[in-house]
């Protein structure tokens, strides 16, 4: 069989697998929220047939690997391979749950103080991005592109570059990447940083990030910046928390170039205003107008995380109904946060004080036909929860720090012609994108405090015209265009190229 043209390494797998009459089926993923249909639309410029998807599955070692690990998936993308790299659960806690989510997440949202390193086992973390690296290189043709995401996978560039030189190979990081300061901390920094500048491409969602990014290589290799771009007014390049004039495009490394790319994940708006569209979405978004009896609905959508500010969104609303009697009984928060599958103390912790909160929080305000807090502690299913951001007046998305936020984009979406309000995070990535957002700073109360009154008090005229226009850039810059631009990316990337200096 011939290899293939495009390897994408990703951790989640991009169908769901059933069981039907005792035998396996595949199901693509059919939600339109998550990047893998967008990813998965890549292999449509290439020959059919020639697209490859790497992906971990458990495996039990008493019983030994007892799937195949290759199989052959048919869809509107033309038929493309899946590999599924057998991994013990020993391996998956090490690697993901303990070396990525207690050491390397804290890092990378500039949290130190959570950074937790006793735990980590580095030998694992490292012979799984082998692994992972061998199982692409045995899909990949010799001049081929691997595209890999994020920094569970971040060693696997300097492995893959070992058994394939004349590949062009392309990191994209979901997160944000810190300030060289931060970065420093971990204790692999340079081992990490080697294998990325093995890459011909590295991405990031948003101009400070890609600028962090080459700082810290620089004064950790001795890498320079060859080219920089001016960054224009899409991404909001002076006077936001988030914000910066320029851009490198390029770094050198002895005689190996790496191109950097900025370019901030989209949503799928048509195919949220198809849901909406439904029959069914309209009935419940009826529903939810009629239970909710003429009161506001706010709404704070996430995961059970420190980094995404659920617990600064909760006392703000406390706040709000202390600072704004009139407003109990005529105001309802909708908070969800879904519970990490890691069962870190740290997201345990998290979770707790958001129970507590909402506790205090409705023992303090709720009436007999009211009460002010409603918390999900699992997910909404994407369908259900898109009504409820097409019915929420406000949307409160109040991170610490985030790589982007999605969230805030859906709600965009689910908003087409509408009043919705977006509060959103100065520190999440797609502030830069939504200047039209009522924009704070969640370490500051007055900042949230303001923004809360402002959002109340805003005029239809105010709100409408802002939701359309940040309407038009989510519809403009949506899920497609990012995976054109990447795919324009991919086709300037030339190979063989001079060799990167030693790994590490
Ligand atoms: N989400 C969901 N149901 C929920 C909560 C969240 O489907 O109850 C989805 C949400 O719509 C979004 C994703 O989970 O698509 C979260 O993405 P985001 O970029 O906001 O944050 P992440 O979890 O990736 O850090």
């Amino acid at each position: 069989m011939k290899k293939s043209k495009l390897a994408i390494v990703y951790h989640r797998q991009p169908y769901e697998e059933v069981a039907v009459d005792g035998g396996v089926h595949f199901r693509p993923n059919k939600s339109p929220n998550g990047i893998v249909p967008t990813l998965k639309s890549l292999f449509n410029g290439i020959e059919p047939g020639r697209g490859a998807w790497i992906a971990w599955k458990i495996y039990e070692p008493s019983i030994g690997v007892d799937f195949e690990r290759v199989v052959h998936i048919q869809d509107d993308n033309g038929g493309f391979t899946v590999s599924r790299l057998p991994l013990t659960a020993d391996q998956v806690e090490s690697f993901y749950h303990v070396t990525s989510k207690e050491a390397l997440w804290p890092i990378l949202h500039s949290f130190p103080q959570a950074f937790q390193y006793d735990n980590v086992d580095w030998e694992t973390f490292r012979e799984v991005n082998r692994l992972f690296a061998e199982a692409t290189a045995e899909q990949l043709d010799d001049d081929g592109i691997a595209w890999i995401h994020d920094y569970n996978l971040w060693l696997v560039p300097g492995y893959l570059r070992a058994l394939k030189p004349d590949a062009k190979i392309a990191f994209f990081h979901h997160t944000p990447f810190p300030a060289a300061d931060i970065f420093n901390i971990l204790p692999w920094r340079e081992e990490i940083m080697r294998s990325l500048l093995a890459c011909d491409q590295v991405g990031f969602h948003i101009p400070r990030y890609t600028k962090n990014f080459a700082e810290a290589a620089r004064a950790l290799t001795g890498a320079a910046i060859d080219q920089s771009a001016i960054v224009d007014d899409s991404l909001s390049p002076t006077g936001k928390a988030l914000s910066e004039p320029e851009v490198p495009t390029c770094l050198v490394l002895g005689d190996h170039f790496i191109h950097l790319s900025t370019a901030p994940v989209g949503t799928d708006p048509n195919g949220i205003q198809r849901v909406l569209e439904t029959p069914e979405s309209e009935e419940l978004q009826r529903q939810l107008v009629a239970e909710m009896g003429g009161r506001r609905l706010m709404v704070a959508v996430g995961r059970t995380d420190y980094t995404k500010g659920m617990i600064e969104s909760l006392l703000a609303f406390e706040r709000l109904l202390e600072r704004r009697p009139e407003q109990i009984g005529e105001i309802k928060l909708l908070v969800t946060s879904v519970r990490a599958a890691s069962t870190m103390t740290v997201y345990e912790t998290t979770q707790r004080e958001i129970e507590g909160l909402v506790g205090r929080i409705n023992g303090r305000f709720s009436r007999l036909e009211w009460t002010p807090v409603v918390l999900f502690s699992q997910a909404i299913p994407f369908e259900r929860l898109l009504a409820h951001y097409r019915v929420a007046d406000i949307c409160l998305t109040t991170p610490l720090r985030d790589g982007l936020n999605l969230v805030a984009k859906e709600y965009i979406a689910a908003n087409f012609g509408r009043t919705g309000v977006l509060v959103l995070s100065e520190f999440a990535g797609c502030a830069v994108e939504l200047s039209d957002a009522l924009l704070l700073n969640p370490y500051s109360h007055k900042s949230m405090d303001r923004a809360l009154d402002q959002a109340l008090d805003m005029s239809v005229e105010e709100a409408r015209g802002r939701m359309a226009k940040m309407n038009k850039v989510v519809r403009d810059y949506d899920v497609n265009r990012w995976g054109e631009q990447i795919r324009r990316e991919f086709a300037r990337l030339r190979r063989p190229a001079p060799k990167p200096r030693a790994l590490a």
